[in-house]
């Protein structure tokens, strides 16, 4: 089937007692069983639930996947991750993921035992350097946030595959309509289905998808033994949103490549930063492994009082935290969603107070540029 297709079809069918064709929301927290012993195979909500179940199958049939394992939010992904390795272990991480997944790991969870590399995956062979005796996963995020560094993906898989490792992929910034890393032999594919697949701007949900039985089968239980579930109701307004997922995801990159042109001509930022600008160092990977170039810009403004001005003057661009919602979000990384990366760390890795991020929505590009162009300072 094609993309938009199992969209909108993938993992529902009509409900056997009404035939309602939308997939209603179980909101229950136990089911009725038959007789001692004999249930329906619905037990309890944190266990079982219709709704979740439908998501999960439809997310996973789009990123190519055969098991997709629902949490409350990308971070409660993230943290179950954890559960597929122990304490003594060691984990490759890309530099310059979302901060949050830095604040989890590096900040929190080394103190239980487990030790985490950060390194620059754009070039594969320092992961490869990297690997110690006890590594257990390669984790990397591509393109990375804000920054929009590639890494290659079928390197990484055959790393991973050649020294025995758990290869991990935060795919939310290309969202599974332009990348699907389990194609290229990624072992798990996690989301922050908050993003781009809700794309609404009204729910926090995450998604972790794998082809693996034995990883699916541990997951599938901290999912139940942790209990970091979604929402019934919240599953669906995700179920409702991946039907538009394609013709979303294409108006945003219409519109993101339109912009990102629009900035690097107007002279108003010192270096744009887009997949799909030709200038873009990592172009040919990007035209390799994505399908299109998504929806997030960056811009580095040259000195925190330009950005500024961008940052609060703007009025269809929201000052907001987050991303991939249709309206278009701007935010300013180093005191917004990378705050808990330390300063040094911080622009080690280009994300400078000058920097500037763009979701651009799905309004008319037209309305968005004459919004910058209002309130950006020009060279003359
Ligand atoms: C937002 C985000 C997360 C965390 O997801 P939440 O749903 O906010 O918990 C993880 N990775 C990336 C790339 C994100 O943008």
């Amino acid at each position: 089937m094609g993309f938009s297709t199992d969209a909108i079809h993938a993992g529902q069918i009509p409900d056997p007692t009404t035939g309602a064709v939308i997939t209603p929301i179980y909101q229950t927290s136990t089911y009725a069983q038959h007789e001692l012993g004999k249930s329906t195979g619905y037990e309890y909500g944190r266990t079982h639930n219709l709704t979740r179940q439908a998501l999960e199958n439809n997310i996973a049939t789009l990123e190519k996947g055969k098991y997709g394992i629902a949490f409350a939010s990308g971070l409660a992904a993230t943290h179950a991750l954890m559960s597929l390795v122990k304490a003594g272990d060691h984990i490759i991480m890309s530099s310059n993921v979302y901060g949050g997944t830095y604040r989890l790991y590096e900040l929190k969870l080394k103190n239980y035992g487990l030790e985490y590399s950060w390194v620059d995956a754009s070039d594969t062979v320092n992961i490869e350097n990297a690997i110690r005796k006890n590594t257990k996963m390669i984790f990397v995020e591509t393109p990375t946030n804000p920054m929009l560094i590639l890494t290659d993906l079928k390197a990484v898989s055959e790393i991973a595959k050649k020294n025995n490792l758990i290869s991990v992929c935060d795919n939310t910034f290309m969202s599974p309509y332009f990348q699907n890393p389990l194609t290229f032999g990624i072992d798990i594919v996690l989301h922050s289905t908050t993003k781009y697949l809700n794309g609404h701007s009204d729910v926090i949900g995450g998604m972790l998808i794998t082809s693996n039985e034995k990883y699916h089968e541990r997951l599938r239980y901290i999912q139940n033994a942790a209990g970091g579930v979604p929402s019934p109701f919240d599953c669906w307004l995700i179920l409702r949103s991946t039907k538009t997922l394609a013709v979303r995801m294409k108006q945003h990159e219409e519109n993101a490549r339109a912009f990102a042109v629009f900035l690097s001509k107007s002279g108003a930022a010192k270096k744009v930063i887009y997949p799909g600008l030709k200038d873009h160092p990592q172009h040919e990977l990007a035209k390799k492994q994505m399908r299109g170039f998504g929806g997030m810009v960056s811009a580095d403004f040259g000195s925190i009082e330009k950005a500024k001005k961008v940052l609060n003057n703007v009025k269809i661009f929201t000052l907001a935290e987050s991303l991939g919602g249709v309206e278009s979000l701007i935010c300013h990384p180093a005191s917004m969603t990378h705050a808990s990366v330390p300063k040094e760390e911080r622009e080690k890795i280009g994300i400078t107070d000058s920097l500037v991020r763009f979701s651009v929505g799905i309004e008319d590009i037209e309305d968005l540029i004459e919004d910058f162009k209002k309130c950006a300072i020009f060279k003359t």
